[in-house]
C-alpha cells in the first residue's frame, strides 16, 4: 500500500498542479527582461526540492542544537568552501534566507540603532534594503544617502568622500540594484578607510560577474560582502555573506542565532549546486555572453532614439529613459503594453526623475534570463524592435497581439530549462 503523501501533486492537489503549468507555460512563452531573474537548472530545483527542506539543523557544521546532521553539516560545508572558492573570501555564511537578511545581519554586527549609514539613494538605484524610511534599515538608523551626479549619471568618489567625512557614516554601503556601472570597490574602501567608517559591498545582482572576473571582485577591499543567490549567480532564491577570517564569528553569531532560526536547508543544498555550475568554464562563457547581449540590446536600443541613463552599460543591466522617444509614455503603462505582448520588465525611476514611482519615466532591462535560454546578439536586435513596436503601438491592441505573436515564436525557438 503505497502511501498517500507519496502521491503526485497532479493527483493530489488538481488546483495548485494547475498553477504551477501555469507559471511553467508563462516562463516559456514570455521574454524575461528583468534584470534580478532568472532560470535556474533542473539540478538546482532538484535540490532545491529534495528531503532537506525536512530537517531542523539551527546552528553550523558541528556545533547544531539537533541530531540527525550528518548530512546537514556535510552539505553545508560543502556549500560554504564553494562559496568560498568561488569568490576567493576567507569565509562564507550560506545561511541568509534572502539578500535583505544578509543585509539585517551585517547592520547588526556593526550598527547601533540610531548609528549613521551612507548608501546609494534607492532613486538613483540603490536597494530598500540599503535604507529607504519604510524598511526596517531607513527605520533604526541614520541614514545620509549618495546620489550619481547630473552630468553622468554615474556614482562620484568624490562626493561619497565629501559626504563621509562631513557625517562620519559607522557604514558605508556600496552596490545597487539599478546602477548599470562598474563599482568601484577599491576607491570605496580609501573612503572607508579614510573615514573610519567599515565597508558593505552589496553585490546582490552582479555576482555572476564578479565570480567570473567580468566585474572587478569587492572581496579584498570590503569588510562585508553581501548578496543574493539567484540573480546573476543563477541559485535558488537566497541570501550570502563573505567576509575575513577576522569578522567570521561575528557575522555567523549575527545570522544565527541574532537575526534566524533554522536554517533553510534545502536551499543551501541548491546553493551548493549552484555554486559548483559557477566554479565550471561554461559558467565565466555564460556571463561573458550576458554582457554581451546587454551590449547588443543596449546599441539596438540606442539606434532607434533611446536614451539610456549614464549612456549605457557595463554590466547586465540597462536604464531606459522613454522621454525622448515618448515624453507622454510613463514607465508604468509601457511596463503593461509590454507584458500584455508578452515582454516582462519593470518600470524604473531614473536619476533626478520628475515622475513619481508608481508612474516613472524608465525602464529596467535585463539579459541574464533570456541569455541563460541560449539567446544571443541576434535575438537581442530583434527583442529591441519587439519593445519599440509595442511602445510605439501604443494604444493600437491588434499592433501588440502581432508582436505577441512573434514573441511566443521566439520564445519557442529556446526551451527554458526542463526535466
Ligand atoms: C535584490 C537585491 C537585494 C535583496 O534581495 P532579496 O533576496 O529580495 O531580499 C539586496 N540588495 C540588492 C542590491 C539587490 O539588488
Amino acid at each position: 500500500m503505497v502511501s498517500p503523501l507519496s502521491r503526485p501533486l497532479t493527483e493530489t492537489d488538481a488546483e495548485v498542479a494547475e498553477i504551477i503549468q501555469h507559471e511553467e507555460d508563462r516562463q516559456q512563452n514570455t521574454l524575461e527582461l528583468i534584470a534580478s531573474e532568472n532560470h535556474v537548472s533542473v539540478a538546482v530545483r532538484t535540490a532545491a526540492g529534495s528531503v532537506f527542506t525536512n530537517k531542523y539543523a539551527e546552528g553550523y557544521p558541528g556545533k547544531r542544537y539537533y541530531g540527525g546532521c550528518v548530512n546537514m553539516d556535510a552539505i553545508e560545508h560543502l556549500a560554504r568552501e564553494r562559496a568560498k572558492t568561488l569568490f576567493g573570501a576567507e569565509h562564507a555564511n550560506v545561511q541568509p534566507h534572502s539578500g535583505a537578511q544578509a543585509n539585517v545581519a551585517v547592520y547588526m554586527a556593526v550598527l547601533k540603532p540610531g548609528d549613521t549609514l551612507l548608501s546609494l539613494d534607492l532613486a538613483h538605484g540603490g536597494h530598500l534594503s540599503h535604507g529607504l524610511r519604510v524598511n526596517f534599515s531607513g527605520a533604526m538608523y541614520n541614514v545620509v544617502p549618495y546620489g550619481v551626479e547630473r552630468d553622468t549619471e554615474q556614482v562620484s568618489l568624490a562626493t561619497v568622500r565629501r559626504l563621509a567625512l562631513e557625517h562620519k557614516p559607522k557604514l558605508i554601503i556600496c552596490g545597487a540594484s539599478a546602477y548599470p556601472r562598474t563599482i568601484d570597490f577599491a576607491g570605496f574602501a580609501e573612503v572607508a578607510r579614510e573615514c573610519g567608517a567599515r565597508l558593505m559591498a552589496d553585490i546582490a545582482h552582479i555576482a555572476g560577474m564578479v565570480a567570473v572576473g567580468l566585474h572587478p571582485t569587492s572581496i579584498p577591499y570590503a569588510d562585508f560582502t553581501t548578496s543574493t543567490t539567484h540573480k546573476t549567480l543563477r541559485g535558488p532564491r537566497g541570501g550570502l555573506i563573505l567576509c575575513k577570517a577576522a569578522d567570521a564569528a561575528l557575522v555567523d553569531k549575527w545570522v544565527f542565532p541574532g537575526t534566524q532560526g533554522g536554517p533553510l536547508m534545502h536551499t543551501i543544498t541548491a546553493k551548493a549546486v549552484a555554486f559548483g555550475e559557477a566554479l565550471r568554464p561554461e559558467f565565466k562563457q555564460y556571463q561573458q555572453q550576458i554582457l554581451a547581449n546587454a551590449q547588443s540590446l543596449a546599441e539596438s536600443l540606442r539606434s532607434r532614439g533611446y536614451r539610456l541613463v549614464s549612456g549605457g552599460t557595463d554590466t547586465h543591466l540597462m536604464l531606459v529613459d522613454l522621454r525622448n522617444v515618448h515624453p507622454d509614455l510613463t514607465g508604468k503603462q509601457a511596463e503593461a503594453w509590454l507584458e500584455s505582448a508578452g515582454i516582462i520588465c519593470n518600470k524604473n525611476m531614473i536619476p533626478f526623475d520628475e515622475r513619481k514611482p508608481t508612474q516613472t519615466s524608465g525602464l529596467r532591462l535585463g539579459t541574464p534570463a533570456l541569455t541563460t535560454r541560449g539567446m544571443k546578439e541576434a535575438e537581442m536586435k530583434t527583442v529591441a524592435d519587439l519593445i519599440h513596436r509595442v511602445l510605439v503601438a501604443g494604444d493600437d491592441e491588434a499592433a501588440r497581439v502581432k508582436v505577441g505573436a512573434e514573441v511566443r515564436a521566439l520564445c519557442a525557438q529556446f526551451p527554458l530549462p526542463h526535466a
